[in-house]
C-alpha cells in the first residue's frame, strides 16, 4: 500500500531539503534581528563567533574560508570589527603573518550574540535524546557531503580531526574515541566546531569518513 504514497509523493530528499530551507529562512530573519540589535552585521556576528572559538587567533584567509566568503569581504568585516574595538590584529605565531584576536569587548559581544539561535535550540530540545543524537549525526553527514562537494568550507568537526577514532569501542552509547581528551564519546557529543580540532591528513580523513559513515551507532 505504501506504493501509492511513493507514487504521489515528491522524493524524500526534496521534502527534507524543503524543510531545511524553511528552517534556513527563519534562521536568516532571526540572524538579522539578533545581529542588528548588537550593532553588527550577520557576517560580522559569524566572524565574532568563529574568533571566539579560536583563542590563539585566526588568520584572515582561514576566517574567510570558514565563513565561505572572499578574502576582501572578510577583510571588510574584520576592519569594521577592529574599528568598533571588538577585534585586534596581532603578530601570528610565525611573526610574519597576522592573527585576528577578539578584545574583551569582542568576547563579551560574541557570548551575547551567540544566544540568538536559542529559539531553534528550544525546538530541538523538544526531541527525544536519541532523536537529537540522530539529528546531530545526520547533520554532520550532510555538512561533510557538502564539504566534499566544495559547497561549504572546511569546519572543525570531529569527522576530519586527527584525534577522532570512530567506533573504537564496543559501547553502543559511546563508541567513538577522542585521543585529545583520551575518552570515549557518543554521537550526541560530536563537535561541529571544536577548538582542539586538528586537521587529519587527506588520506586519513577518507578512511575516518568511511568508518564513521559506513556504520550506524
Ligand atoms: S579534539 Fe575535538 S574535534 Fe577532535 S575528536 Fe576530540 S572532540 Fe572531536
Amino acid at each position: 500500500m505504501a506504493a501509492i504514497f511513493d507514487a504521489i509523493s515528491e522524493p524524500i530528499a526534496r521534502r527534507v531539503t524543503a524543510g531545511l530551507a524553511k528552517i534556513g529562512g527563519v534562521l536568516r530573519s532571526h540572524a538579522w534581528k539578533g545581529a542588528g540589535a548588537a550593532g553588527v552585521t550577520p557576517t560580522q556576528g559569524q566572524a565574532l563567533g568563529l574568533l571566539r572559538e579560536a583563542p590563539d587567533g585566526m588568520r584572515l584567509a582561514e576566517l574567510a574560508g570558514m565563513l565561505g566568503i572572499s578574502a576582501p569581504t572578510a577583510s571588510e568585516a574584520v576592519t569594521s570589527l577592529v574599528q568598533k574595538g571588538l577585534a585586534v590584529k596581532a603578530p601570528g605565531p610565525d611573526r610574519r603573518s597576522i592573527a585576528l584576536l577578539l578584545t574583551a569587548a569582542g568576547e563579551d559581544l560574541a557570548d551575547r550574540t551567540r544566544d540568538w539561535p536559542d529559539f531553534l535550540a528550544q525546538a530541538v530540545d523538544s526531541l527525544e535524546p536519541r532523536e537529537q543524537a540522530d539529528l546531530l549525526r545526520c547533520l554532520v553527514k550532510v555538512i561533510r557531503a557538502l564539504q566534499l562537494h566544495g559547497d561549504v568550507p572546511q569546519q572543525r568537526m570531529c569527522v576530519t580531526c586527527r584525534y577522532f577514532h570512530p567506533f573504537a569501542h564496543a559501547d553502543g552509547a559511546a563508541p567513538h574515541h577522542c585521543a585529545y581528551v583520551d575518552a570515549p564519546f557518543g554521537d550526541r557529543h560530536l563537535r561541529l566546531a571544536c577548538a582542539e580540532h586538528e586537521e587529519a591528513p587527506a588520506d586519513a580523513q577518507a578512511s575516518l569518513w568511511q568508518r564513521f559513515a559506513g556504520k550506524a551507532a
